[in-house]
């Protein structure tokens, strides 16, 4: 990939967790412990700290960088979770993916959060967002990052009316019904900072 729209992807992904952390902030403290925004802040933080570095690496060196980051910075369930969907992407792409090879990484990656997180679709977590994204990242058919956009932004919506059975919100039970899971939301931050760069 281009340095420079490595870069961008880089730092746009990482802003877009850094200027949406209250609202992260707000969505845990209604269903967990209001500490996603802080978390994923802290992380994005860290990333944006060694953006040169990041930029001047092949995609997928930058990617296993990124997770790793993640894991070591990122407390709370996510840190592990996102810094294992990244770890995995770098493992399985390319230099130059095509449109097939970011689908076939972006499935292990999703399977690889499932493992460490013994969880599934359905649960009201971050793989409610990312495997609908997955399915629709490959669809070969016109538009595809306003699709991908527009399917995150409607499948973090979608987790309102699910009752969690997974994380922090599940021990809400009925309780965390009503309220968008924050991992929901900070997925679809990124995919939709992820696709904005790259329709540029
Ligand atoms: P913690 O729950 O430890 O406080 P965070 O608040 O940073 O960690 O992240 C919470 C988010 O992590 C949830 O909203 C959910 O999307 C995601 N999550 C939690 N547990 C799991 C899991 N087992 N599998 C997938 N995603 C999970
Ligand atoms: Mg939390």
């Amino acid at each position: 990939m281009d340095p420079t729209v490595q870069r961008k992807l880089i730092e746009q992904v990482a802003n877009a967790v850094v200027s949406h952390a209250d609202e992260l902030t707000t969505l845990d403290q209604a269903i967990g412990d209001g500490d996603h925004g802080l978390n994923m802040k802290r992380g994005a933080t860290a990333i944006l700290e060694r953006l040169d570095d990041l930029a001047a690496m092949p995609l997928p060196d930058a990617l296993k960088a990124m997770g790793q980051t993640l894991v070591m910075k990122v407390g709370g369930a996510s840190g592990p979770l996102y810094g294992t969907l990244l770890m995995t992407l770098g493992k399985e792409m390319p230099i130059a993916p095509k449109q097939s090879d970011v689908v076939r990484a972006f499935g292990a990656a999703i399977a690889a959060v499932k493992k460490i997180g013994r969880s599934d679709v359905g649960q009201k977590t971050m793989l409610d967002v990312l495997a609908p994204v997955h399915v629709e990242l490959a669809v070969e058919a016109p538009a595809l990052l306003a699709r991908v956009r527009q399917r995150g932004a409607a499948s973090a919506d979608a987790t309102i009316p699910m009752k969690a059975s997974k994380g922090r919100a599940s021990f809400l039970g009925e309780r965390s019904i009503g309220h968008m899971d924050p991992g929901a939301r900070s997925s679809s931050l990124m995919i939709a900072a992820a696709c904005t760069v790259m329709e540029e």
